[in-house]
Parts: structure tokens; sequence; C-alpha cells
């Protein structure tokens, strides 16, 4: 079984499945992805990922969703995203997660106050509730860390990771588990590779970022959770393990990191 730790269910690009999403799911559950946590990048894709979850969780897919508010969004929604609303949106057992948040400077590097200031929220939330932070972080390494230090927030994924160790370090350090996507099985990414090998086994989780960054060998095509096992498969062959081994590996620290506090 593969737990896909980031995807957005509610983007996917649903071309080749005659626009039905049933077909992704179908695609999902053929290729042993029993596990996914649909991630929310703005309050007014609640309502959407809500019904997905509700109507694709069954005893063969087990669905879950995260509650928060991206970097990149416009400042009004960045300031939408207050502690008690996000707690208020995410007390309930179907949302597993707070995020994905954290800071974006390549996109935006206007709203950074306004960022690192939800970001703050963000982490509160996660704090009161108990949850795991999704943390999303690009061209800011120095400043997420900063944040999420002075804030003492030890509980959480550090998603779609790309940095180097010793960011991967850092946040190991604070307690967060580090989600490598297909971007590790990208040629020139031998860098992240490398900061792979050094994570410890029990911090790591794989995911699809879907539906951005297929990884190899479906790279360039629209990116889904069913391929989810090719990230898992580039790692295993780093890592000179069974793709199954990884599969486990990664479900097994999913379950720890959604239990850390209960
Ligand atoms: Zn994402």
């Amino acid at each position: 079984m593969f737990t896909d730790s980031h995807c957005h269910l509610n983007r996917l690009d649903l071309t080749k499945y005659d626009g039905k999403l049933a077909g992704a799911i179908a695609a999902m559950k053929a290729a042993n992805v029993n596990r996914a946590m649909a991630i929310m990048c703005d309050i007014a894709e609640y309502d959407d990922i809500y019904q997905i979850v509700q109507q694709y969780s069954d005893n063969t897919l087990t669905l879950g969703m995260s509650v928060g508010v991206h970097p990149c969004e416009d400042l009004a929604v960045l300031e939408s995203a207050t502690v008690e609303r996000l707690v208020e949106m995410a007390s309930a057992d179907h949302v597993w997660a707070i995020g994905e948040t954290g800071l974006d400077y390549y996109w935006s590097d206007e709203n950074i106050q306004a960022q690192q200031a939800s970001l703050t929220r963000h982490v509160h939330a996660s704090q009161i509730l108990k949850k795991p932070l999704v943390i999303h972080t690009r061209e800011a390494k120095h400043d997420t860390l900063a944040v999420l230090k002075a804030e003492k927030a030890e509980h959480g994924i550090i998603h779609c990771f790309t940095e180097d160790w010793e960011t991967a370090k850092q946040a190991l350090d604070l307690g967060l588990y580090i989600s490598f996507s297909g971007i590790v099985s990208f040629k020139n990414a031998q860098s992240l590779r490398d900061a792979a090998l050094k994570v410890p086994k029990d911090r790591l989780l794989i995911e699809t970022d879907s539906p951005y960054l297929a990884p190899v060998p479906k790279r360039g095509k629209p990116n889904e959770p069913a391929y989810v096992p090719y990230v898992a498969s580039c790692l295993a062959e780093l890592f000179a393990m069974s793709t199954e081994a990884v599969a486990e590996l990664t479900t097994k620290n999913f379950n720890n990191l959604l239990e850390q506090y209960h």
C-alpha cells in the first residue's frame, strides 16, 4: 500500500478519464495507492475537497484533507486564514493537517510579511488542534526555518522537499518529516537525491503534489496520485531497497505523523 501525502485532488487534469474523477480514483486503487491527503490552498476550496473526500473514501481508499492557505495566494486570501477560522474548519476528523502554508519568495516577494504572519497563524492552529503542518518553502528556507523555530513548530511535513541537506537537517531537528515528490526522480536532481540518502528512514514521506511535477517516466504529463509508486521506486533504487519496502516505510511514517499527539 502506498500513501500519497500531498495531492490536489480537486485540481487534477481528468482529460484521459473523460473528465471523471472516478477514473483517477480507480487508477489509484489499481496502483495500490490506498491513502491520500487532499491539500487545500484557499479557503474557497474547502467544500469541493470535502465533497471528494466524502464521496470517494471507502474500504479500499482512505482520503483525508488539509485546511489552510498557500503562501502564493493574494493578500485577502492570506488574511482570511485567522487562527479561529482555521481551528473551526480543521477540527473535524476528516481534516488531517493544517496547510499548505509556508513561504514562497519565488512567485511573490511582495507579501513577505503577510506570508510570515499567515504561517505563524497556521502554526498556532496546528498547535491548538495537535494536527501536523504541511509546509511549502521556495526561495525562503532561512525565513521558513526562522518562523518555525520561533514558534516551536515541531509537528509537520516539509512538502515537496527541494532544498539542501543543511535545511533538511534543521527541519528534522525540529521534529518535522521530509516529503519527496517526483522532483527527486528528475535527471538534474542529484543533489536532492544526495540529501534524500541522509534523511532518517523513519522521517521520510512520498507525495505526488499532483497535478504538478509528474515523476519520471511520466515527467511533463499531468500528474495524478496513481503515480506515487514512481516516486517510491526512485527512492527504492537510491536506498537499494524494494519499492514495496519504501511503500511500507512511508505509509508507517504517515501513520506516526497522524498519531504523534493522539
Ligand atoms: Zn501542493
